[in-house]
């Protein structure tokens, strides 16, 4: 195995509808199409389709979503992601996704994110541990695991942290965006820790999300905006002095972002390959990640959609590799410190410290 596929990875943007297989998809679509309720060849391409715009990228998720409708098929997606991610060493995974409301499949958001949950918990290819060990002591007694129970992996079975974020999409209305976070307050001792904020970048306002972001901190829910993946420098500097505890992607910042960047410390959460593919990013050359990553602020490479993008995290460490001339050890380290920056606290710190620290042996 290669060394970027084995070393112990921790991956913190990745939304659950960007990261399905393209099998299943296809499968998906295929099923679809067989019972005329849509024209398999048009998604057949739509799916296959390798580089893609922003724009086309939001188009592929509205062909998506309406693949993804019932709460079994989000639950074997979400089951389906785990497995992926844990198959290529990713030991601390927090997935996001847009709870949806679906009323022709009896759909709620609440009902949305427990078919999400349902998908985790049934992984049985490794042991995930969900439940925050400070939000439920009780776990200490799960079988599922919690972040001190090593029985889970006393038996030499491979062991995935997954942690699930909930996101606001850009076409919610500020009633909806708060909904989303009161279930996410409400699921907090189920494994849901904070908030993003995503959808297409050219669609609505920041202050429409504003009071529900606000209320998502004072409650003590962590939060990542998708920030800077447009030209909108308003934005941006609203966004930043938010101070969200990350944001995501940071593309089209200017001198005046940069410098108030620098002085928050703000983790940026870097997706390479979908920068890349979406042209928000001239060429990997030009990626804004060598600046920060020379100046020792805090990043991590992420994958956004490993499916739409057909990428995956150790091919994002890969990339970075060859792309910024980082050797094993360099590489190593970056994705140690991704633990820094995780919305988990310090027991599952602590234990994912131990991880790195006992892989580091074979580095040498
Ligand atoms: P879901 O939330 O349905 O599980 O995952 C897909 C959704 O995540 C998309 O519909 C979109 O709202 C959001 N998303 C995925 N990739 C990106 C991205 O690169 N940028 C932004 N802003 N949103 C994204």
């Amino acid at each position: 195995m290669e060394w970027w596929m084995s070393m112990p990875k921790v991956e913190l943007h990745a939304h659950l509808n960007g990261s399905i297989r393209d099998s299943t998809l296809l499968e998906l679509a295929r099923a679809l199409g067989d019972k005329g309720l849509i024209d398999f060849s048009q998604v057949e391409h739509v799916i296959l389709k390798n580089d893609r715009s922003l724009t086309e990228v939001f188009k592929l998720f509205d062909v998506i979503h309406i693949l993804t409708t019932d709460h079994m098929t989000v639950t074997r997606i979400a089951k389906e992601v785990v497995e992926d991610f844990a198959s290529e060493n990713v030991v601390y995974l927090e997935l996001r996704t847009t709870p949806k409301k679906n009323d022709s499949q009896g759909m709620s958001k609440r009902s949305y994110v427990e078919a999400v949950l349902e998908g985790i918990r049934s992984v049985s290819s490794v042991d995930v541990a969900l439940i925050p060990y400070t939000e439920d002591h009780r776990n200490l007694l799960d079988p599922l695991c919690s972040a001190t129970n090593d029985k889970c992996n006393g038996d030499g079975r491979k062991k995935i942290f997954v942690r699930l974020l909930l996101s606001i999409d850009r076409r919610e209305t500020t009633e909806a965006a708060m909904e989303t976070v009161k279930l996410a307050l409400e699921m907090r001792h189920l494994g849901v820790v904070g908030i993003d904020l995503s959808g297409n970048p050219k669609v609505g306002e920041w202050k429409t999300y504003l009071p529900a972001l606000k209320f998502a901190r004072e409650q003590g829910l962590f939060v990542t905006l998708h920030c800077g993946e447009v030209p909108n420098s308003k934005e941006i500097q609203d966004m930043l002095d938010f101070l969200p505890q990350r944001i995501g992607h940071a593309c089209f910042f200017e001198e005046e972002h940069w410098r108030k960047l620098k002085s928050t410390n703000i983790p940026v959460e870097i997706c390479l390959t979908s920068n890349i593919r979406t042209l928000s990013v001239p060429s990997i050359d030009a990626h804004h990640f060598v600046d920060l990553y020379n100046a020792k602020l805090p990043v991590v490479l992420c994958t956004d959609d490993s499916g739409v993008f057909s990428t995956s995290l150790s091919n994002e460490y890969k990339v970075a590799a060859s792309s910024f001339g980082l050797g094993r050890k360099q590489t190593f380290e970056l994705s140690k410190n991704a633990v820094e920056f995780i919305f988990s606290d310090n027991v599952v710190k602590d234990e994912l410290r131990e991880i790195f620290n006992s892989a580091a042996k074979n580095l040498e």
